[in-house]
């Protein structure tokens, strides 16, 4: 396995910038946490940690700005996620030097994040107006009645984001909720706030009125509940464990939350498939960001018919990426983020080795490259005892089956509480697509990995099980974000017996127009 050398610098993160991101913080009321790069192990910042009191003070400025921005039209706040999507693009150098310093990722799976924010802010800015519009359905006595549909704004939403995608998960739930005539109040990871940082000044850059967007900081497991408190809606990104306790939170106020949770997601190699392609695809499919990303592949299940070539291909590959996270394309993989996801993975791997499994690549950690460095690691002769056969990993570890057909490489995938995101692969598009409506998950890529549909940002994200419920991208997306209201004004005529008509002879008027409507097709 080749290695980059060790980044020296923090890029665009100097102390000046850090500074000026740490003023946007609604934060201080509370002891500041050191934040540190997790590849060097250099201090980035002293991050003020927010109160009871701050965050109050924050829901209080974002409700005010909210109350004027909602009488803004759609077309204007759409405007602003037009000239935000130039800015993420034009500044992206420096937005990928903060999203790498604070994650460790490598350059490229940064990338990814600065593609899915240009991609969501395009989406939301064509779209919003049309799916804001007011509607306008038949009432009950056609011309008689007549009805509006609004949607009203829920309020201010609270966006509770961790680490391993900061960007994307930080911006990318706000920037709806936002164009939809919200208030934002978000809650970034305290190891990836700068990033969340940057973005709300990018967006005050961009024409979003100050305050509307607010940033408190603060460990989720402290401050959440005080903004749940306080929130009209939530939106939170992490594991299934946490999401039951948001969930609960939310319940207890009935108010509304979408819930995007972990994954333990598969690969299908069907009989038919190309099991080159299959490889190579599943190799970046497996370990973007280290595993650190939900919708990554953790199993892969292959025919035994293209076993060996797959796997062949596929060990070659994953010893070939090349490991570090300079402030450059040129590597495949960068660190872990934390000490802990450390540990899960040692703890998976020696687990698995031990009960039996078998290490056809990696199995290694790195300290040369980084504290948290930890090479692609490939298993096979994984066993249900093993804990890696269940639970998430949530780093660069997968494991390999062969399976005698491509039907109980399906019952196999979907043996499993989660139901996030999976892979199937077939030459056959047809047969592709079916196999992929028979598994449990929110989505399915049939010959790709998971760009094809979390890049389609017109196609809603989300999970099943314990993977979550609510949606992410598409129309979905939005309209979480919306109370519909409807106004309905009847004209004319009561929705009554007529003067003199007695109640059996309205209740036979109107059984003979219920028949009529039906008979001439009518909704
Ligand atoms: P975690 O649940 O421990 O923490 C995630 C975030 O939630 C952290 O920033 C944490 O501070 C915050 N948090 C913790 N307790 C909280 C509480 N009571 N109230 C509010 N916030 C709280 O998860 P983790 O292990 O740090 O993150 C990885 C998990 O997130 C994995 O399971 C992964 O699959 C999942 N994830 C899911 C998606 C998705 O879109 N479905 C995306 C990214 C990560």
């Amino acid at each position: 396995m080749t290695t980059a050398q060790r980044p020296a610098a923090t890029g665009a993160l100097t102390p000046d910038v850090v500074e000026r991101l740490l003023a946007r913080a609604a934060a201080g009321g509370a002891p500041a946490v050191t934040v540190h790069a997790p590849v060097t192990g250099e201090a980035i910042a002293e991050l003020p940690q927010s109160s009871a009191a701050d965050i109050e003070a924050a829901f209080e400025r974002a409700r005010a700005a909210q109350r004027q921005w909602a009488k803004v039209p759609v077309r204007e706040r759409a405007a602003v996620l037009r000239r935000f999507h130039d800015l993420v693009l034009a500044e992206q150098g420096a937005i990928l030097d903060i999203v790498q310093t604070e994650t460790g990722k490598s350059r490229v799976h940064a990338f990814d994040e600065v593609g899915d924010v240009a991609v969501n802010s395009r989406y939301y800015a064509a779209t919003a107006p049309k799916l804001l519009a007011r509607r306008n359905p038949r009432g009950v006595l056609p011309v008689l009645t007549d009805v509006q549909v609004r949607q009203r704004p829920k309020g201010v939403v609270a966006v509770i984001s961790p680490w391993n995608y900061p960007l994307a998960l930080a911006v990318s739930d706000a920037l709806p909720a936002l164009v939809a005539g919200n208030a934002v109040v978000g809650r970034p990871d305290n190891q990836t706030a700068l990033t969340a940082l940057w973005a709300v000044d990018m967006a005050v850059r961009a024409g979003l009125p100050e305050g509307l967007w607010q940033i408190v900081l603060g460990r989720g497991s402290v401050i959440g509940g005080e903004m749940i408190d306080r929130a009209d809606y939530v939106d939170y990104t992490g594991s299934s464990a946490t999401g039951r306790t948001i969930g609960r939170q939310a319940g207890e106020r009935l108010i509304g939350c979408s819930l995007e949770l972990g994954g333990k997601n598969p690969l299908l190699v069907l009989s038919d498939a190309d099991p080159v392609a299959a490889a190579k695809t599943a190799v970046r499919a497996s370990f973007a960001s280290a595993g650190q990303l939900c919708e990554s592949m953790e199993r892969i299940y292959v025919h035994e018919s293209v076993y060996d070539r797959f796997i062949g291909e596929f060990v070659t590959a994953v010893k070939d990426m090349k490991l570090g996270a300079p402030l450059d394309y040129t590597t495949d993989m960068g660190s872990l983020t934390f000490s802990r996801q450390l540990d899960t993975v040692r703890a998976h791997v020696d687990d698995a080795v031990a009960k039996g499994a078998t290490v056809l690549a990696g199995g290694v950690h790195r300290p040369d490259l980084g504290p948290y460095f930890y090479e692609p690691t490939v298993l096979t002769d994984v066993t249900a005892e093993m804990t890696v056969y269940r639970e998430e990993t949530f780093g660069p570890v997968v494991s390999v089956y062969k399976v005698a057909d491509d039907d109980e490489a399906v019952a196999r995938a979907n043996d499993t509480p989660y139901g996030l995101n999976a892979s199937v692969w077939s030459r056959s598009a047809a047969r592709g697509r079916e196999f992929a409506a028979r598994i449990n998950a929110g989505s399915v890529n049939v010959n790709e990995g998971f760009i094809a549909a979390w890049g389609s940002a017109d196609a809603p994200s989300g999970g099943v099980g314990i993977s979550g419920t609510g949606r992410r991208h598409g129309p979905e997306g939005l309209l979480k974000y919306v109370d519909t209201q409807t106004i309905a004004v009847q004209r004319m005529l009561p929705i009554a017996p007529l003067p003199g008509m007695s109640e059996a002879m309205w209740a036979k008027t109107m059984t003979l127009y219920f028949r009529v409507m039906k008979a001439l097709r009518q909704k």
